[in-house]
């Protein structure tokens, strides 16, 4: 995936940044714990299609 889309990207729930995680190949929300993921690279920024992660503290 292109990294400077990774720039414009926020999360639509609390718009904030998102991490690459480009083993599971998806974009990680840390404060909702959501990971959204990336389809024929381009992002799925939807909620309904994002993983819940597991917390780790
Ligand atoms: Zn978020």
């Amino acid at each position: 995936m292109d990294k400077k889309l990774l720039d414009i990207l926020v999360c639509p729930l609390c718009k904030g940044k998102l991490e690459l995680d480009e083993d599971a190949n998806e974009l990680v929300c840390k404060f909702d714990k959501l990971a959204y993921p990336i389809r024929d690279d381009i992002p799925v920024m939807l909620e309904e299609e994002a993983r819940t992660l597991v917390a780790e503290d």
